[in-house]
């Protein structure tokens, strides 16, 4: 520990009296723009706060969240900066506290309130930086990683939570365990459920008028540039989360983002793990980001996206890396190809496979067949490998979804045959 953290820490002491009575911080361990967090430890053996949701049965029942009743338990102090709104504040510990009580989401323990200061308490999880797992990570690993993250998704969204900010640094995972659990609900909201009036349209189309009133094929005709004076009002949407990991709707300010803006960052994340490629999308800005997508979807593909919300996009093809019309696999194969020629690739058996497995011709990746005399254990470990090189494809494919309604939900997902090992 620092010198600098060291006084940091003493001097958060100082400014919560009570602090010291309950906690003893030990080291500092997050530092963002809304909040600092430290790990820290139970001296008194007791939580301050008795709430309801701790006497209740399902919890215990519960693997991982334990309460730390005994002394000395771990725990993550999170500070929140003053500088947050009183809103924000109160929207993240009321959704911590509205969804406590499953394992793979963090619970909220306690709050501390000295003057303007917040601190909110969780368990202590012990995890891996996942830029330190993300490259070696087997396929069996991969597989238990996701199984947990769409577990996560599936218990906040059930509750109508989403958490617009699903990123590895957001979900703590323990490789060794195999246990993950979901942080941060900083940027996280009820979602507001709306329909279509038009068939085949997102509501953010209906629902606003200013949209209603725009003439969609009018403005895909736009060659070039877009109109000079514009009279219409910006679009306004929420496009709260981080670059590389948000969804084409919120990109294209979609009105009508639902919990499925969390499971295209899952597919992302997936996506990242199976090409062994972090961060997968590295756009500074909004735009870039859609031609990034073009990469992997095709500039087709991107301009449908467009109509589906109620926007124009032009995307000028003199770059010779986007085609009209692309698929994820090939593109998979792509960036190993390229990462391969130029040497910066480490050649992965996973990906390799996968590249065999789904490139054109088919031919290199056959599935294993038993001969006599070999040894049965061996084939069926080489079996189950072609399974899930050849499973984890669906996943890719259901969560990286260009239009949301078509995107599965995390309960789909789990019971796709990637996961049918884990689910039983
Ligand atoms: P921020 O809003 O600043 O991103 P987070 O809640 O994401 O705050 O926490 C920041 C970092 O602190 C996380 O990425 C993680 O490394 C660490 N952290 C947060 N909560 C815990 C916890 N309960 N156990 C262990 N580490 C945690
Ligand atoms: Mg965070």
């Amino acid at each position: 520990v620092s010198l600098e953290v060291l006084e940091d820490m003493s001097r958060l002491e100082k400014c919560f009296p009570e602090l010291g009575i309950h906690y003893r911080l030990i080291d500092k361990i997050g530092e963002g723009t809304f909040s600092t967090v430290y790990k820290a430890e139970c001296v008194t053996g007791t939580i301050r706060l008795d709430t309801e949701v701790w006497k209740s049965p399902p919890l215990k029942k519960n693997r991982g969240n334990k309460v730390p009743k005994q002394k000395n338990a771990l725990v993550a102090l999170k500070q929140i900066y003053v500088t947050s709104s009183p809103n924000r504040i109160h929207n993240e510990l009321n959704l911590l506290y509205m969804l406590s009580g499953n394992s793979h989401v963090a619970p909220l323990l306690d709050v501390l309130r000295y003057q303007d200061q917040v601190l909110a308490i969780l368990p202590y999880y012990q995890h891996a930086d996942f830029r330190d797992f993300y490259r070696d990570l087997p396929i069996k690993g991969i597989k238990k990683y996701l199984w947990e993250m769409f577990h996560a998704l599936d218990f906040i969204h059930e509750k109508g939570v989403m958490h617009r900010d699903l990123k590895p640094t957001n979900f703590l995972y323990d490789p060794f365990k195999g246990r993950g659990v979901l942080v941060d609900f900083g940027l996280a909201e009820k979602e507001v459920k709306t329909t279509s009036k038009i068939s085949n349209a997102c509501p953010c189309i209906s629902t606003e008028k200013v949209l209603v009133n725009r003439n969609i094929s009018k403005r895909q005709n736009i060659k070039g540039a877009y109109p000079k004076q514009d009279q219409r009002p910006p679009r306004r949407a929420n496009r709260a989360g981080t670059r590389g990991f948000r969804a084409p709707e919120v990109l294209f300010k979609c009105t009508n983002q639902t919990t499925k803006i969390d499971i295209w960052s899952a597919g992302t994340i997936a996506f990242s793990l199976l090409s062994r490629k972090f961060p997968l999308f590295n756009s500074p800005d909004d735009t870039d980001a859609l031609l990034e997508m073009a990469l992997i979807f095709g500039s087709d593909m991107m301009k449908k996206c467009a109509e589906l919300h109620g926007c124009g996009l032009e995307i000028n093809l003199s770059n010779s890396s986007i085609s009209t019309s692309c698929n994820l696999v090939q593109t998979l194969n792509d960036f190993l190809k390229f990462e391969n020629e130029n040497g910066c690739f480490p050649p992965d058996s996973v990906v390799l496979d996968t590249i065999k497995l789904f490139s054109e011709k088919g031919d290199k990746f056959v599935k294993p067949i038993f001969e006599e005399g070999a040894d049965y254990e061996a084939f069926k470990q080489e079996l189950e490998n072609y399974n899930d090189h050849k499973f984890i494809m669906e996943v890719l494919l259901a969560a990286l979804q260009i239009n949301p309604s078509k995107r599965l939900s995390a309960k789909e997902i789990l019971t796709l045959p990637f996961f049918q090992e884990v689910n039983n």
